[in-house]
């Protein structure tokens, strides 16, 4: 809460006359944005460190394996990126392969502030979901609700949530989204969290980058139909580990990434028809994915960039990481091989 209430003082000088400089106070251009996906095998770790060194991290993985995926994000917090703390950790949604691993990672790792869109929708539908809620609460105390236009007070980046309960920003001088005529609809039934997701776009300069959590199909089209609210974007995080019930081309195509990554698993996500969407948007150079998908029927990118190729017993959890300059350009990075590429901002 300290955090926030000396932004909105900045905020509020910064209406208040001063030549609008102090939202870039004390941010130094030399250095980059970067973006880790850690691999939690399947669930979600997207770890964001900010030019000026403030961490953020949207899901924690999941629970359990001597907590695997909580001691892998540590370990990138401290020999990765050098901080052994989090200024805020965001729960896109509960599920538990992604607020799973919250508690575990929480008794490691000091968290400032937890993040997430409300009270979890299926504390009731099961007595699993219903530990998964309690542990998380635990572990979280005091946690800040957010809504979509929302932004989280970091510096050098805009960091703007874009949907949460369902519900996504809306822009009256946003363009139409020409792939919503005739677009298909999918009914999407039973855990009813997915739709709920926290979303976020971070942007810095002329880079821009997109993460929608598990959103599904329906909230989706809702978001960028008829308005592509979120315009065209650098980089994205394939939605909810390329499964199929979300990915609808509607949003793909609107959002256009150059870059896209996936964080599936070695037996989950990478769905062919999220994949085969995803290969016909009109920008799209490359897809890293963390794992080599080994589903019968599955596609994968080329094995360079993929970070980790084998079954999840045994992975060694290799990341992949965005190194994203003031200027916009950006390079990607598989930490299995060095392999890297680069990138400039369209
Ligand atoms: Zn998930």
């Amino acid at each position: 809460m300290r955090k926030i209430l000396l932004t909105l003082a900045c905020v509020w000088l910064a209406a208040c006359g001063s030549s609008g400089t102090v939202e870039n106070a004390g941010v130094d251009s030399s250095k980059p944005l970067e973006i880790y996906w850690i691999d939690v095998e399947g669930g979600a770790a997207t770890l964001i460190v900010t030019p000026t060194g403030e961490t953020v991290l949207m899901d924690a993985g999941w629970p359990g394996n001597d907590d695997r995926d909580a001691k892998r994000i540590a370990h990138v917090l401290e020999h990765e990126v050098g901080r052994k703390e989090l200024d805020y950790f965001i729960t896109s949604h509960f599920h538990i392969d992604h607020a799973g691993g919250a508690p575990g990672l929480a008794a490691m790792v000091p968290i400032d502030e937890f993040v997430d869109h409300g009270d979890s929708i299926e504390k009731n539908l099961n007595e699993r979901a219903a530990l998964l809620w309690q542990n998380y609460r635990e572990a979280a105390g005091t946690r800040l609700t957010v809504n979509p236009g929302d932004t989280l007070p970091v510096s050098g980046v805009d960091f703007q949530f874009v949907s949460a309960r369902g519900e996504s920003i809306k822009s009256a001088t946003a363009p139409a989204n020409p792939y919503c005529e005739g677009a298909e609809q999918k009914e999407v039934t039973g855990n009813p969290e997915n739709g709920q997701s926290v979303g976020f776009m971070v942007r810095m300069g002329d880079f821009e980058f997109l993460d929608l959590g598990d959103l599904t199909w329906p909230e989706e089209l809702a978001a960028v139909c008829p308005q592509n609210v979120f315009g065209q974007v650098d980089l994205f995080q394939v939605t909810h580990h390329g499964m199929f019930q979300s990915n609808a081309p509607a949003l793909l195509n609107a959002v256009a990434p150059q870059v896209a990554v996936m964080n599936n698993g070695a037996n989950k996500g990478g769905d062919p028809l999220a994949y085969a969407a995803l290969m016909e948007t009109p920008r799209l150079v490359d897809l890293w994915q963390g794992h080599n998908t080994l589903n019968e029927g599955a596609s994968n990118t080329d094995e360079a960039k993929i970070a980790n190729l084998g079954e999840t017993e045994g992975c060694e959890g290799h990341w992949i990481k965005a190194t994203v300059q003031a200027d916009g350009s950006f390079t990607i990075l598989n930490s299995r091989n060095g392999f890297s590429k680069s990138y400039q901002s369209l």
